[in-house]
């Protein structure tokens, strides 16, 4: 990749690092956990989130400008969105990642999130990423839904080369033949991306598996691979999700698979956040995957 002039790696051990804020950094050896709804839809919503998971996610998702396949589907809550996200990262000390649609919201977003999220569908809108290239925020660039390992890092070199080297890339699946799954987590580009970039590399095992019980052995799978991250959507009530209600987990089960990450993690010389308890670790494991196997069996019988 002969023009991915600043983002190549220059030799086996060079990584670059993004942070979020003081104690939230991507790259180094802590493995970070985002987590949070699809979409903002209320402060109790994300108080909820933010005051079971403070001890497992190192910041907080959710979207308030949402891009829906339909018009007439709730489109986000936009700026009372963003006040919301706002009150409850001051609160609970959590650093925000939102998507950003077009060039008119980036300066709305970059006054109060941490981080700014490029949708696959927005992955090369090539006048957004020169935008966000200028801007003093990192940003979360998620693979197009069809998009190569090629064209992905040469979005991300948009970015960079436009002034703003706090690009972090993230892997949320592809588009495939197959629907069982909705789309298809690329574990290989991810092994890929890190023998080509610098740049830290998270897994989007929500939006890769679409489906709540094949998230906790993705996101294992992800974190064997080498990722430095994950986002995960989670919401108080999964079923009452305005959006991507399907493959949200509950707060308990986001709680206990990040848990069970953490001899994952160390197996392959990473760790977890010193809040999340190694004690904890080992049960955890076993109760995710007992709750994926009840979800699957539930699949099979309504299959
Ligand atoms: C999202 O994070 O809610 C989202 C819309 O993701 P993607 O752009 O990967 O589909
Ligand atoms: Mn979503």
């Amino acid at each position: 990749m002969k023009d991915a002039k600043l983002v190549s790696k220059l030799n086996a051990g060079h990584k670059s690092t993004v942070q979020l804020n003081d104690r939230v950094t991507i790259g180094d050896r802590d493995i970070v956990i985002i987590g949070g709804p699809c979409t903002v839809e209320s402060h109790e919503q994300m108080e909820a989130v933010a005051s079971q998971l403070k001890s497992s996610i190192q910041a907080l998702r959710g979207g308030v400008y949402k891009p829906r396949t339909s018009p007439y589907a709730f489109q986000g809550m936009g700026g009372n969105g963003l006040e919301i996200l706002s009150t409850v990262s001051q609160q609970y000390d959590l650093p925000i990642v939102t998507e950003v649609m077009a060039i008119h919201q980036i300066e709305e977003i970059a006054a109060q999130a941490h981080m700014l999220q490029v949708g696959s569908r927005n992955m090369q809108n090539f006048d957004l990423l020169k935008a966000l290239g200028e801007v003093d925020k990192p940003v979360l660039l998620k693979r197009g839904l069809a998009a190569t390992i090629e064209e992905f890092v040469m979005a991300a070199e948009y970015i960079v080369s436009h002034g703003n080297p706090n690009v972090v890339l993230c892997e949320r699946g592809i588009r495939s033949f197959d629907n069982y799954t909705r789309n298809v987590l690329d574990l290989g580009a991810v092994a890929a991306l890190r023998q080509i970039t610098h740049l830290p590399i998270i897994v989007d095992p929500s939006h890769a598996a679409g489906k709540s019980e094949l998230i906790a052995d993705l996101s294992r799978a992800a974190i064997a691979c080498g990722a430095d991250g994950l986002i995960i959507e989670c919401h108080p009530e999964p079923e009452k999700s305005v959006s991507d209600a399907r493959q949200a987990l509950s707060l308990s089960e986001m709680a206990s698979l990040v848990t069970s990450l953490k001899p994952i993690a160390q197996a392959v010389g990473r760790d977890l956040c010193s809040s999340v308890s190694q004690a904890h670790a080992t049960q955890s494991y076993s109760s995710v995957e007992k709750q994926a196997e009840k979800q699957a069996e539930k699949q099979l019988v309504a299959a």
